[in-house]
């Protein structure tokens, strides 16, 4: 499958990167690490004309801890150096260990913590060759008006499938975003519509910048747990991320939230707040795990049963909130 034809653009900066953008946004596609796009390229899901390649701006890698307590990371810095950095798994160890499980560590050096946050929703009918999509008479996704997994509806189920986003939302992290009018910041719980098709709320003369982490989410106990088929390189077909912090034998504060169950990731905030003020036992996690599966709505786009993706959130979600307060 070859890659289709593409002119390469190589910014050196910010500034040129957006010029770009808005010079060429009908039809133009950017590359951080690659990792997603190349093989979505091959299958002919993004045909651009024009190909933004952000790798010469330096500016945008790095992890650097602000005085004021809170660290700011560049949307380019590769998920290996997350996974690596002592201060992230000093002060937010569920951000570290979701970085760790993303693919496999060759990915992980390529790919970015930008490209993760900005992924594409996944589905079995989407995530196919052109000739096979052809074959199967295309889906709303792309180049089609139907969807295989709920016909008769006119909305993409697509699963958001990354790992870090749901650390992300349990650290309270915003995005910066840069575009012609200047920068914005966002919580990441506003970053994502709920909608496969059009899944982040990004225009396309914009970009992610940075990730913020707030000094107030620092010191959390932190645990993520991901389903998979293959341990070593797959997507999450279910995830978990719990942030907690005790005090005095009670929870003080806890946070929950889930990936690749919904075209979101979701804060499950009814299932942390179960658990704010109490101590915590097996009957108290099995609560959470049922809301954080109640929340769930795993659909036939990815691979195993919804059933059992919806089952092993739950399972996810007691285990994790059992680890979280042991830790
Ligand atoms: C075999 C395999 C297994 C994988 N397993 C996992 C997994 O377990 N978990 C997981 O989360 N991911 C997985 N991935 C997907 C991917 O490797 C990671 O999500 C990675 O973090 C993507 O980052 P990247 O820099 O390579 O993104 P790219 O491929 O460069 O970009 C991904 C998307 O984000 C957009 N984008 C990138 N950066 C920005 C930015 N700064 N601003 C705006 N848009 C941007 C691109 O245009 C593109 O649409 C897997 C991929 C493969 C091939
Ligand atoms: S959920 Fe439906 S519209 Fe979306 S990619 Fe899958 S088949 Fe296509």
């Amino acid at each position: 499958m070859s890659l289709g034809q593409f002119k390469l653009l190589r910014p050196r900066n910010l500034h040129e990167a957006i010029s770009h953008l808005v010079k060429y946004s009908a039809n133009i596609r950017v590359l951080a690490g690659g990792t997603d796009l190349i093989p979505s390229m091959r299958q002919k899901l993004f045909e651009p004309e024009y190909v933004l390649d952000l790798r010469a701006i330096n500016e945008l890698r790095g992890i650097r801890p602000q005085a004021n307590g809170m660290v700011e990371i560049g949307a380019l810095t590769p998920l290996r150096a997350i996974e690596k950095s002592v201060y992230l798994l000093q002060h937010y160890p569920v951000f570290t260990e979701a970085a760790a499980t993303v693919a496999s560590p060759v990915l992980r050096n390529m790919g970015t913590l930008g490209g993760n946050i900005c992924l594409d929703t996944r589905c079995l009918w989407y995530n196919q060759s052109l000739t096979w999509r052809k074959g199967c008479g295309f889906c709303i996704k792309k180049d089609g008006n139907l969807c295989h997994v709920a016909p008769g509806g006119s909305k993409c189920w697509a699963a958001f499938s990354g790992d870090t986003p749901p650390a992300l939302l349990c650290l309270k992290a915003e995005i910066e975003i840069a575009g012609p009018n200047g920068v914005r910041r966002l919580p990441v719980n506003d970053f994502y519509t709920g909608d496969g098709e059009n899944y982040r709320k990004l225009a396309s003369d914009e970009l992610v910048t940075r990730v913020f982490l707030p000094a107030e989410s620092a010191g959390y106990r932190g645990v993520y747990r991901k389903l998979r088929v293959r341990g070593s390189i797959d997507y999450p077909l279910a995830g978990v991320a719990v942030v907690m912090k005790r005090s005095n034998g009670h929870v003080q504060d806890a946070r929950i939230a889930i990936t690749a169950v919904n075209p979101a990731p979701l804060l499950v905030h009814r299932a942390g707040e179960l658990l704010v003020g109490a101590v915590l036992d097996e009957a108290l996690a099995d609560a959470a795990g049922d809301l954080a599966a109640r929340a769930a709505k795993p659909l036939t786009t990815s691979a195993l049963t919804p059933e059992y993706r919806r089952e092993m959130i739950r399972v996810f979600t007691k285990r994790a909130v059992l680890d979280a307060a042991a830790n």
